[in-house]
């Protein structure tokens, strides 16, 4: 068996296609674009790029987008002040905030996350918004979580009454997918499993998956003999191996077995893009009472 593959790619272009529509809408109707601002702290070389490809994104599909970038050496008093500064308008509407992560080591992480405002919190990451989710009635979902649950649905891949393994429990990925595929609706009803580093006999566990995920920041650690056969598999890790982007799953092998495969890149990496700016427009027309 070769699996078919699930090309984000391709996904997040017709998703980006409809938003564009979307934003097009609101400049006739209220006479402006949904505006994203994004905090940048330091240098370090793969945020600076996954800020790039937001951006690049943002441009592409209308919507206002402003990198605010802040020196390694921003205190987190600084920076709660500057989110709060940017969440006041000071900088112009700000719909949708997004600090991106990780932030230096030094820096307070949650107080700067919480200073954004549950109603700009596009990264879907404030206890608020995590709280809805759990509850079954999301608003802004992490954009990763969201991303995945968009191409199972986009590939018709049948979620009720199917086992889910997720590996990985962080709250910007394997949590949040796991509520969303564990929601009664359209792309959940699943019966779902989170393992995480503590899980004993991890291949045990994952061969029982017809919807196998691998968020676990680990290159390749998902074999085809972990793999039940015809399952899906979502490969979420982006790790830099002598260069070159890798997934957590071992692509070649995994693609003998499974039904149907993610790559990397090009897979959910996209899709998190486009669930952003489907966030930042949803930001927008809440604020605006349009929805
Ligand atoms: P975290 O480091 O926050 O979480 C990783 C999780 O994987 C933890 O729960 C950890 O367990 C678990 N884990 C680590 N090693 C193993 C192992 N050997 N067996 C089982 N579980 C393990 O990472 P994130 O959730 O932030 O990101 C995960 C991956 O996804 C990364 O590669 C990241 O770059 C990528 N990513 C990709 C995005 C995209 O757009 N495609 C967006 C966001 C992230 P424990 O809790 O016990 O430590």
């Amino acid at each position: 068996m070769t699996a078919a593959l699930l090309d984000g790619r391709a996904i997040a272009t017709r998703i980006e296609a409809s938003i564009r529509t979307e934003v097009e809408t609101l400049r006739t109707v209220v006479g402006r674009v949904p505006r994203l601002v994004v905090v940048l702290v330091g240098d370090n070389a793969a945020s600076a790029s996954y800020v790039k490809s937001k951006a690049a994104a943002a441009a592409r599909v209308g919507v206002d987008a402003e990198v605010v970038p802040m020196p390694a050496s921003a205190s987190t008093a600084e920076l709660v002040a500057l989110v709060t500064s940017i969440a006041a308008d000071e900088r112009g509407p700000a719909d949708g905030i997004l600090v991106q992560l990780p932030l230096p080591g030094h820096v307070d992480a949650q107080a700067v996350l919480d200073a954004v405002p549950p109603d700009r919190d596009v990264d879907g990451f404030h206890p608020e918004n995590a709280g809805l989710l759990s509850q079954g009635r999301p608003r802004f979902v992490p954009c990763t979580a969201a991303g995945v649950q968009r191409m199972l649905l986009d590939a018709d891949v049948e979620t009720a009454g199917r086992r889910v393994v997720i590996v990985g429990r962080s709250d910007i990925v394997g949590k949040p997918l796991a509520l969303l595929l564990t929601n009664k609706g359209p792309g959940g009803d699943a019966t779902v499993t989170i393992c995480h580093s503590r899980s004993s006999d991890l291949p045990a566990i994952t061969r029982e998956a017809d919807i196998l995920v691998a968020a676990a920041g680990r290159p390749r650690l998902i074999t085809a003999a972990m793999v039940k056969p015809g399952a899906t598999v979502i490969d979420v890790g982006i790790n830099r191996v002598d260069g070159r982007l890798v997934g957590d799953v071992d692509f070649d092998g995994v693609r003998g077995v499974a039904g149907r495969i993610s790559p990397v890149p090009g897979g959910v990496g996209p899709l998190t893009v486009a669930m952003l700016l489907a966030n930042t427009v949803l930001a927008a027309e809440l604020r605006l009472g349009r929805r």
